[in-house]
């Protein structure tokens, strides 16, 4: 399952990449080109945009909510799937690359002392570098997982 965003809904898209989806996201991009890309790539459009219509031979699903969780929710509803534990931290939040180990002693100089202290296993993302471990973001997936669920 992979998805294209278009431009309001960035919070959503940052999201489907924690939960480790293939998702583009252009802040820039005519509703031209997205449907080009979806087509292209067989990805799902998500929009706001209620004045898209039908096109024949791409999944475009109209987001009904302004809140996160409800967004969520509607998308793995309506595709009636379930984002999965093991597949969450798997790709970087800016660029959509997937995250891959690196070697605890490769990152001392990138993360604060406390967390190189604290924390055993690293992911680092092959296009801009960022590193990420464990902390980063946890705490607010099982948030959004839990007000996914209920
Ligand atoms: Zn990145």
């Amino acid at each position: 399952m992979k998805f294209v965003v278009t431009k309001e809904l960035g919070k959503l898209a940052k999201w489907l990449r924690i939960f480790g989806f293939d998702t583009i996201y252009f802040k820039e991009a005519t509703f031209s080109t997205v449907l080009i890309i979806a087509f292209q790539e067989d990805r799902i459009i998500l929009t706001r945009n209620t004045k898209i219509g039908v096109h024949s031979g791409v999944r475009i699903i109209t987001i009904k909510s302004n809140n996160l969780a409800e967004q969520l929710n509607q998308v793995f509803r309506e595709l009636k799937s379930k984002p999965q534990k093991e597949k969450m931290f798997s790709r970087c939040i800016l660029c959509n690359e997937e995250l891959s180990h690196i070697a605890k002693e490769k990152i001392k100089k990138k993360v604060p002392e406390y967390v190189y202290k604290t924390q055993s296993s690293f992911v680092a993302c092959p296009e801009c570098k960022r590193v990420y471990w464990q902390g980063t973001h946890w705490g607010k997936v099982e948030e959004a997982l839990h007000a996914i669920r209920s």
